[in-house]
């Protein structure tokens, strides 16, 4: 029988993951990347025998496919795309693809905004804790194809990007996790808010009444869109500002599990800080207890959690002046969490490449809690003319290095050196581990 041909766009970890599941099942797999792939990917589909091409697409190659995996990094809008599609030939994502062969595993995916990361990592932990057998993937470590092909596991918790949703047709997550909602990407949405809303909730589209939706009932796009997107799975919401039936509420300093196995543990047990850590670690509480992991256990995960670097991560306290990592803040709502569990005056380091912000949303914030900025980026005009009303100091820097000393120099003891910028770092920066990491080094020379 001829073999249907699978063709693969992207040759990164989803690309590279969706051509090895493709080849264990039976596809005549080719792989095509306009631009290069890395060594070790490279070397792998080699010796796997899959054929691939770099550098550009061969027309004929990829039309004669019976179906596309297109990788999340490839917008829509490419022109092999176009074509694709022209000849109605269906697109899929690798979620979509390692769905078909995931067997009887179960899901929990986790979307959102803000806190996939955290919100993923905290469940996994939890589920590892509770004794069972799983794999943390998606966007973040393995892509869940390749952990379906090279170690499958009863349990996949998977961290799931808008852009992963935005091909699926029946990927059905037992467990839903949607953090929150708000603008980000939206260059890839043709700057439409509500195209990249449609994205998010496509987590729920294939639920059934078998299934779980967690959701933030605080978060204000989330509850607004609840009704236009009907969903047939079993809400849990949580909340701090109502107390909830079902789902789970922080009420007096306690956050209450209503589950079967009921939970309440003081906020101040929780390893990780902040308010949104706290949305974060309701989300994850819900979601480990729903797949049936016991309380003791989530109490104990929930409590020994070590924070993640360059979110919120501790880098030291010098001449009593402590530096915090928060270099993940790649927009103002992950930098207004920030500032908002800060309990010292601030001199936060901002800026980048920013993705449209409007700083008036973090204004009110940074005048109470800031007392000095320093930016970091290649143009920090719109930073001082946001902020020059309501931060007497603000100051320019070209380097990790440089923004460390200016902060330094601004503070007393008791001060506290937030590193939030509230956008990209691809002007000074190869990525934002490379911001964290230079930002850390910087404190550790002072
Ligand atoms: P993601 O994977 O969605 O990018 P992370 O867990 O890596 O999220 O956190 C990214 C940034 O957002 C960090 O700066 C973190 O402090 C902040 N953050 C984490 N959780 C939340 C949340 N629930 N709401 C708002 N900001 C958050």
């Amino acid at each position: 029988m001829l073999k249907k041909r699978m063709v693969i766009l992207g040759g990164g970890e989803s690309g590279v993951g969706a051509a090895l599941l493709c080849k264990q099942q039976g596809y005549d797999v080719f792989l095509s990347d306009a631009g290069k792939i890395k060594d070790h990917y490279k070397d792998e589909l080699e010796s796997n025998n899959i054929e691939f091409e770099s550098g550009g697409h061969t027309g004929a190659k990829i039309l004669s496919a019976y179906e596309v995996m297109k990788s999340p990094g490839i917008p829509s809008s490419n022109p092999i795309v176009k074509e694709i599609l022209s000849l109605h030939i269906p697109i899929i994502s690798e979620m979509e693809l390692a769905y078909r062969y995931k067997g009887n595993s179960r899901i929990i995916g986790i979307t959102g905004s803000n806190g996939k990361t955290t919100t993923s990592s905290l469940i996994y932990q939890i589920c590892k804790t509770g004794g069972f057998n799983c794999a943390l993937v998606g966007n973040i470590g393995n892509s869940i194809a390749r952990q379906i092909t090279t170690d499958p596991k009863p349990l996949y918790v998977v961290e799931i990007s808008s852009f992963q949703l935005d091909d699926i047709i029946s990927f059905r997550p037992d467990v839903a996790v949607l953090t929150n909602i708000t603008e980000d990407h939206l260059d890839r949405y043709e700057h439409d808010f509500e195209k990249y809303i449609t994205a998010k909730f496509k987590i729920v589209k294939n639920q059934t009444e078998h299934d779980f939706f967690i959701y933030n009932a605080d978060d204000p796009v989330t509850v607004k869109y609840l009704d236009q997107y009907p969903f047939n799975s079993k809400p849990l919401p949580i909340s701090m500002q109502r107390e909830m039936p079902k789902g789970a509420y922080i009420k007096d300093d306690h956050m209450h599990v209503k589950q079967a196995d009921q939970l309440t543990m003081s906020i101040f047990d929780f390893a990780l800080k902040g308010k949104h850590n706290q949305y974060n670690t309701m989300a994850a509480a819900v979601a480990s207890s729903v797949v049936g992991i016991r309380k003791e256990k989530i109490r104990d995960a929930v409590s020994s959690f070590e924070s993640l670097a360059h979110r919120m991560e501790k880098v030291a306290t010098v001449r009593g002046v402590e530096f915090i990592n928060d270099s993940k803040a790649t927009n103002l709502n992950s930098a207004w969490f920030a500032l908002e569990s800060m309990e010292k005056p601030v001199i936060l380091i901002l800026g980048g490449v920013d993705k449209g912000n409007d700083y008036k949303l973090i204004k009110d914030m940074v005048a109470e809690k800031v007392k000095a900025i320093v930016c970091m980026g290649l143009d920090n005009s719109k930073i001082h003319e946001a902020f020059s009303e309501v931060v007497d100091k603000i100051v320019d820097a070209r380097s990790a290095a440089e923004a460390v000393k200016h902060a330094y120099a601004l503070s007393i003891k008791g001060d506290l050196v937030l590193l939030s910028p509230a956008c990209a770092s691809f002007d000074l920066f190869k990525n934002y581990e490379d911001r964290g990491d230079q930002f850390k080094k910087a404190v550790k020379e002072l």
